[in-house]
């Protein structure tokens, strides 16, 4: 059940950060995200490939899919055409098949770097040595990936109560965001956004200013 009144609430909300809302459709139906979207919602975001093709050829062309889940560099293809931002990039062999898929399709796709800051090892995503050394090699080599553009990072924190280990999780994305913004040639024009926060804890990722929201359960119910 799409909860209304909270979608409202939440794009008042977010106004004042001038953050994107990306409204998390996984497991849930075509026509749910059809309610949002005659709302005017058109960011989504999907963690599976297959059910993302499905979904995108039975919806309204103008709808940006997000993807966000983990992506297996076997699939990229099958998301290459329509994809408007990959979330979870965590690795060169993923970036290069983006890369060379894009190329393709005859388009630059946009993509974030997936930074790992929580606790639990299940979630995906690389350390800030990896991420700088990461950027250092993209520098190096930004003529073999003109079918991408690196437009900033994404990140989630350990699930917990304790809003302080949150808080600091969430500050260490934003630092690491900026220092690359301030430091690598591939920052300069295109990276921007600052996906974090979620349905459990997205005012502490707006504290610590995320531009892009990836909420799910809070618009559409439990899964
Ligand atoms: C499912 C998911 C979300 C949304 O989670 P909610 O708790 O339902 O808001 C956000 N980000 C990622 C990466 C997800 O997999």
């Amino acid at each position: 059940m799409v909860n209304i009144g909270r979608y409202e609430k939440i794009i008042e909300e977010l106004k004042p950060h001038n953050a994107t809302l990306v409204a998390v459709s996984k497991f849930k139906s075509v026509e749910d995200i059809q309610k949002l979207y005659d709302l005017g919602q058109r960011d989504f975001g999907e963690n599976y490939v297959q059910e993302l093709v499905e979904k995108q050829a039975q919806l309204p062309k103008d709808i940006r899919w997000h993807f966000i889940g983990n992506l297996q560099r076997n699939k990229v293809k099958y998301i290459a055409a329509f994809i408007h931002l990959i979330h979870g990039v965590d690795s060169f062999n993923l970036l290069k098949e983006i890369n060379k898929q894009a190329e393709k399709s005859q388009r630059r796709i946009s993509c974030l770097l997936q930074m790992h800051v929580a606790e639990e090892e299940t979630k995906a995503g690389m350390d800030e040595t990896e991420m700088v050394a990461f950027f250092e090699f993209l520098d190096a080599q930004k003529e073999q990936a003109n079918h991408i553009s690196i437009e900033g990072i994404m990140g989630m924190a350990t699930f917990t109560e304790d809003e302080n280990q949150v808080k600091s999780e969430f500050r260490q994305l934003k630092t690491l965001f900026q220092f690359i913004k301030n430091s690598y040639f591939i920052g300069k024009d295109d990276f921007r956004i600052l996906s974090m926060g979620m349905s459990n804890d997205y005012p502490l990722a707006l504290a610590e200013e995320a531009n892009m929201l990836r909420i799910g359960s809070l618009l559409f119910g439990k899964r």
